[in-house]
């Protein structure tokens, strides 16, 4: 037998394999809702112009491209902190949060999980039912036994609150919480700032460890609004960890933007916690990629392209919301019966459509919709060109 005899294959990612079928469908007219990106509304990738202006100056100046610090750009971490916690936030000037560059928002998962993992062996690391695809997957693969918590009613199209805090009532202490801190992907639907602050004061009482998950701040209701939950943790001294994803808020999935901030009990701890980081860093990939982090720490860092940036990101979020709204009505205007408004109370990229799996298959074979097989859809991905063949095959296919 040969070396590799016994390796098994893998799965597919099931939603790269839907973007595979997408491809290779030569439907005129066909309509990928199946991604998890923004489209301009000419279903583009945007790329921003506060991102144009930094790459253009970061091109002439011709900088050389030596090895990053471990941690990377200081300016971008002290850019992705201030971003959570505010400018002036008390915890960052006691030293008591550090945050490190990371590849992409699932960089600072991993990184997070490999520390903690160490730090708590014993515990287990729960995620919301149904969560982002790759959380249980990237637990796991640290070392984590993964469980569910309660999180989406189906009858209501809502949240299942009572079912969440009951479930964070249950578990141990010490074990890791994945909360997605806004825009819940692949629901769209969040908890409202009331239920947040009962999250919150289970969370610590139970002396739970939260690993805050925020891949869409500024897509919900604004930069600062999206940051609250972030912002009430940390008020509330609860110790934590917080991964950042700019791919979408800058639009730079290639590029591998993201960072891991922790809040520390101390400065002294601190301290600790990000020689340990480094040292998971170190022996993973070295040192983080220069050109995305250049940028964003540009942009973050200059008031002109910060205000350019924040107003790009609003019309994204805008855009959002109006494909929100004309989906209702137009589903409705097909003669749909069934009322759709909950799309309008959901946040960020997705919704969950309440389609079920072989509405979604009809959905594919009649009309070259493309959605994920959950019924979620990518909201991100409608525009004025497709959004009255979708609603019309949406409502088809009730
Ligand atoms: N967390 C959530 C909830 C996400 O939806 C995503 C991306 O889809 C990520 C993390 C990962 O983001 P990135 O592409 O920056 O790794």
């Amino acid at each position: 037998s040969t070396l590799f005899d016994s390796v098994e294959l893998a799965p597919r990612d099931p939603i790269l394999g839907l973007n595979e079928q997408y491809n290779a469908d030569t439907r005129p007219g066909k309509v990928n809702l199946g991604v998890g990106v923004y489209y301009d509304d000419n279903g583009r990738i945007p790329l921003l112009a506060a991102v144009r202006k930094a790459e253009t100056a970061r091109i002439e100046a011709a900088a050389a491209r030596g090895y990053l610090p471990i941690e990377g750009i200081p300016g971008y971490n002290k850019g992705a902190q201030a971003l959570l916690l505010g400018a002036d936030s008390p915890l960052a000037a006691a030293g008591r949060v550090l945050t490190v560059q990371a590849l992409g928002g699932t960089g600072a998962l991993k990184i997070g999980a490999d520390f903690l993992r160490q730090l708590l062996p014993g515990a287990k690391a729960y995620i919301s039912d149904p969560s982002w695809e790759n959380h249980r997957a990237l637990f796991e693969r640290a070392g984590f036994t993964v469980e569910n918590y309660a999180y989406y009613d189906a009858a209501t199209r809502g949240l299942n609150f009572d079912g969440m805090l009951a479930a964070l009532q249950a578990m141990p202490a010490q074990s890791v919480v994945v909360l997605h801190a806004c825009c819940h992907n692949p629901t769209g639907v969040d908890p409202t700032p009331e239920q947040w602050k009962q999250i919150a004061a289970v969370v610590k009482e139970r002396g739970l460890v939260p690993f805050l998950d925020i891949a869409y701040q500024g897509f919900g209701a604004g930069l600062q609004e999206d940051a609250e939950v972030v912002r009430l943790f940390a008020g509330m001294d609860i110790t934590m960890l917080v991964s950042s994803s700019f791919s979408k808020s800058f639009s730079l999935y290639g590029e591998r933007v993201g960072a891991l901030t922790v809040i520390a009990g101390n400065k002294d701890e601190a301290t600790r916690v990000l020689s340990q980081l480094k040292r998971v860093i170190r022996t993973n990939y070295s040192n983080p990629p220069t050109h995305g982090g250049t940028v964003v720490s540009s942009v973050l860092n200059s008031p002109e392209l910060f205000a350019l940036w924040e107003e790009e990101l609003a019309g994204m979020r805008d855009r959002i919301r109006l494909m929100r709204a004309q989906l209702v009505e137009k589903i409705k205007a097909a003669g749909a019966t069934q009322d759709f408004s909950f799309v309008l109370k959901q946040r960020g990229m997705f919704s969950y459509s309440g389609l079920n799996a072989a509405q979604v298959d009809r959905l594919r074979e009649e009309h070259g919709v493309y959605a994920v097989g959950s019924g979620r859809i990518c909201v991100a991905a409608l525009n004025s060109g497709n959004i009255d063949k979708v609603a019309k095959a949406i409502a088809a296919v009730l």
